[in-house]
């Protein structure tokens, strides 16, 4: 069984129940954490951080572990989850937020990152809608992105079409059983061989015991999604502003999506000042938002851990996992974290 059906649980469970396994997934509300405010970069290069070479490392091989579970997804239901490589494109607003591009291009040269210069003279249609004040940035060609709400619409039928259970219910007791796992809902207990934790942020379940290391903490955010320019061809706009970071995932038609806040706060909720200040700095670097009319604005909680590294272990409570600490980068570990409950749990 599994607790927790964000985009970590729902990749584990459609992993688990392709090797024969009976799964049933527990979630009073599926996708409604972190997920569904994703904006669904598959970004490792420039999501390269000082200190966070391991990480990079993991995610390079993130793009082609998304098309392989795209493929396998497409098997089951005759539908595929578009992976787009489009690349990313790195902007600073001002000379200090291009000073902080001079420090990424560093650490991402000692990682052995794939990355080049590009110029507004040169290559003026990478800077398609872009401000004028901007005339140059990196180009970061092997990143790419997915929409997250295809991605879990299309897992949900996957799951299904596989025999996954799903009960819309939350686990408010779990533990361990005779000879297995145990979970009480509002409908009453279940059992099964083995239990995974995959609620993000949300920790674990009353019952099952937090172990000292790893732990979890939320760290907030919010994406806005407006209709403004198509550039779903070119590369992903991210920008220093300010010192702050914000990005447009432009999909076909024009739907994008601006973000990121990021708050050590643990309400799910929009504060007004975090919004005003993610509208304000897509706006500078992107005048034509100006009138983009706006569709939608989501929040959700990071699960962070310490050392900003995910994981999968396991539970003092026997036959239980925990996967979780995927922080910013969720969906697009997602693939490879069911993979770890593939290789810790054996069919029966
Ligand atoms: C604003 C924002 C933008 C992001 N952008 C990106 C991006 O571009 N690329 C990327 O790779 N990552 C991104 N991330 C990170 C990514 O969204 C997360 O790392 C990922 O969604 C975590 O997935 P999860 O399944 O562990 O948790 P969640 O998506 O939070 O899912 C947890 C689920 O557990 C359920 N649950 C909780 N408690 C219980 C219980 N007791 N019983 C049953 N169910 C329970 C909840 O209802 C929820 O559905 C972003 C995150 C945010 C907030």
């Amino acid at each position: 069984m599994i607790v927790g059906a964000g985009i970590i649980g729902l990749a584990t469970a459609f992993r688990l129940a392709r090797r024969g396994h009976a799964v049933t997934l527990f979630d009073p509300e599926p996708a409604s954490g972190a997920t569904y405010a994703a904006a669904g970069m598959i970004a490792p290069t420039a999501e390269i951080a000082p200190g966070e070479e391991e990480n990079y490392r993991f995610q390079r091989g993130a793009i082609d572990a998304w098309r392989e579970m795209a493929s396998e997804i497409e098997a089951v239901t005759r539908r595929r989850v578009a992976i787009v490589q489009t690349g990313t494109l790195i902007v600073g607003w001002d000379a200090s937020d291009r000073r902080l591009i001079d420090q990424f291009r560093s650490v991402a040269t000692e990682f052995g990152a794939p990355m080049r210069d590009a110029t507004r003279d040169g290559e003026p249609e990478l800077f398609e809608g872009l401000t004028a004040r901007i005339s140059e940035g990196l180009v970061m060609a092997e990143d790419g992105w997915l929409d997250p709400d295809e991605a879990v619409s299309c897992l949900m039928e996957a799951n299904e079409a596989l025999g996954v259970r799903l009960v819309r219910e939350r686990v408010r007791l779990a533990g361990a059983s005779h000879d297995g796992v145990e979970v009480e809902t509002e409908s009453g207990r279940t059992l099964a061989d083995y239990g995974v934790v995959t609620t993000g942020a949300n920790g674990l379940p009353d019952g099952l015991t937090v172990p000292k290391s790893p732990t979890v903490r939320p760290v907030r955010g919010v994406t806005v999604r407006v209709r403004s320019l198509d550039r779903s061809a070119l590369p992903t706009v991210r920008a220093y502003v300010r010192g702050r970071a914000f990005y447009m995932v432009s999909r076909p038609g024009g739907y994008c999506v601006l973000g990121a806040t990021a708050e050590e706060k643990s309400q799910p909720l929009v504060e007004v000042g975090e919004l005003q200040r993610l509208l304000r700095d897509g706006l500078d670097i992107v005048p034509e938002l100006e009138a983009a009319p706006l569709l939608e604005i989501r929040n959700g909680l990071r699960p962070a851990t310490t050392d900003l590294r995910p994981f999968f272990v396991a539970l003092e409570e026997r036959g239980w996992s925990w996967s979780s600490g995927h922080y910013r980068h969720g969906v697009t570990l997602a693939p490879l974290a069911a993979l770890d409950a593939l290789s810790a749990i054996k069919p029966s």
